[in-house]
């Protein structure tokens, strides 16, 4: 469809603010911003200045259709990294963004550059849009950046309390064998056990912030004109054939790397969403190693370790013998900085890199990549399915056990490595996916997913469809 300046549609977006959440809503702004959108992408000002830091004095920007604009997180200023205080974001973004958005709503309506706001798109946990939206009289879109099976795990934690199933009796049942119960009351996961959902249920308090926070997103979500996300229904046919039930709106317009990368336009897609600097080094370093020799480690923006733990995947890595390149954040180690010590770093310095931040779509899409070492975030999954590259897990909260669960249980395209993982398990997975027969036919099961990825996202295929639908019924709507 094409459009003048004037009659645009124009989409205000909402991200949560965290990395894991900005990726995929900004993903979504590109393909809307393809089909002729204007978009305004909200950050709060403390991303902004990270995201703004982040890039290069070359680095693209804005498009004229393509704007940010920000708001306060309502935190108190500090010195530390305050994207990474979950339940004081989540507070904050009750009390206390609503009306800067409003505001904000109010001046791009009576601006003079841009088109009138005709719908907003928010992250699935971000609910104040929708009282927003429904002020305007405009439709509101929710995406969740997590799989279809997490999001109606994290649906369904009122239903377990009423079961009396959470929260937890006791500290013992963290331990004693109780959260490998099996789940018979959410429809859709069919044989799901209490630890293979989201883990905020894993408490005593019966006044826990986030299990209560959650509890009430869960009550909002319906009132919003529609839900998406960011997978296809060949992935998580059950949960998504389930979730009707609740929420009718439903379309699934995943996955977002495949759909972009089939783009014919680079333009957009050429503007990033990091909020750290990307060491693009490592793409050169990859160059000089063989076809699927190498094992790529990273744990995402907000899982953390102890120094021990480091320990223990570090000489993992180096007693596989396999090249490795290993993304440490500088706040990946609880409580004080990364210290390696000068005999792994003898013993690896010919076969390994170390970084702090990476492009990493680019490091996964590079032929050297053999396997991914990952925490099993949402955007990390569906990422390593688009380039083809299976998984070593070692989920660490939130949604990731429920990844996990897919990868080895049901796709079969991944290895679990134990909480407690120690260098000798390390060694034998790496070697076990990278050589092994059953390494091997994961490999080939990872490749199929990517084909039926690449299916789904191409003119005429499911995702590709939904999202028109999507654009037709809903967001170009009026309500
Ligand atoms: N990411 C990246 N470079 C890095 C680490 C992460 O570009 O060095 C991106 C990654 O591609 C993904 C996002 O950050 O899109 C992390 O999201 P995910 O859901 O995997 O995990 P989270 O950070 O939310 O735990």
């Amino acid at each position: 469809m094409s459009y003048t300046a004037e009659t645009k549609p124009h989409a205000v977006f909402t991200p949560y603010p965290l990395q894991g959440h900005i990726n995929p809503l900004f993903k979504l702004a590109k393909l809307l911003h393809l089909k002729g959108f204007h978009i305004t992408f909200v950050h709060t000002e403390y991303n902004y200045r990270r995201f703004l830091n982040s890039k290069g004095p070359d680095a693209l920007d804005e498009l004229p259709d393509f704007r940010f604009e920000t708001i306060p997180d309502g935190l108190p200023p500090s010195d530390g990294d305050v994207s990474q205080d979950i339940p004081s974001l989540c507070d904050s973004l009750r009390k206390n963004f609503l009306q800067p958005f409003r505001d904000l709503l109010a001046r791009l309506n009576h601006s003079a550059t841009t088109p009138p706001v005709t719908c907003l798109v928010s992250d699935c946990f971000v609910t104040f849009p929708i009282q927003a939206a429904h002020e305007l009289g405009i439709p509101v879109l929710l995406l969740s950046p997590l799989s279809a099976a997490a999001f109606w795990g994290f649906m369904h934690y009122r239903t377990l309390v009423d079961r009396g199933i959470i929260p937890l009796k006791e500290e013992s049942y963290l331990t004693n064998g109780y959260l490998d119960t099996k789940v018979d009351c959410i429809p859709g996961l069919q044989n799901y056990r209490l630890k293979d959902l989201p883990d905020f249920l894993r408490t005593t308090d019966p006044n826990d912030f986030m299990l209560h926070f959650f509890i009430e997103v869960a009550e909002k979500v319906p009132s919003a004109s529609a839900v998406a996300f960011n997978t296809f229904h060949e992935l998580e046919r059950d949960a998504i054939n389930a979730l009707p039930s609740m929420f009718p709106s439903l379309y699934s317009i995943g996955p977002f790397p495949s759909f972009l990368d089939q783009s014919p336009h680079k333009q957009v897609p050429s503007l990033g969403s990091n909020l750290w600097k990307e060491d693009t080094g490592c793409l050169d370093w990859l160059e000089s190693k063989e076809p699927r020799s190498v094992v790529y480690v990273n744990f995402g923006s907000i899982t953390v370790m102890s120094a021990e733990q480091l320990l223990e995947f570090a000489w993992g890595l180096a007693n596989s013998k396999k090249p490795f390149l290993w993304i440490i954040r500088p706040d990946l180690v609880i409580g004080g900085s990364v210290i390696l010590s000068s005999e792994f770093v003898n013993e690896t310095r010919d076969r390994s890199l170390i970084a702090s931040w990476c492009p990493q779509e680019q490091v996964l899409n590079h032929p050297s990549i053999g396997v991914f070492l990952t925490h099993c975030g949402w955007n990390s999954t569906t990422e390593s399915i688009c380039a083809g590259v299976p998984m070593l897990c070692w989920p660490f909260f939130a949604d990731q056990p429920t990844n996990c669960r897919y990868i080895c249980n049901e796709w079969e395209i991944g290895m679990e490595i134990d909480t407690n993982a120690k260098r000798e398990e390390l060694e034998k997975l790496v070697n076990e996916l990278m050589v092994g027969e059953k390494g091997k036919k994961m490999g080939q099961k990872t490749m199929e997913l990517k084909k039926k990825a690449e299916e789904e996202t191409r003119p005429g295929g499911g995702s590709y469809m939904n999202l028109d639908k999507l654009i037709k019924e809903v967001l170009l709507k009026q309500t």
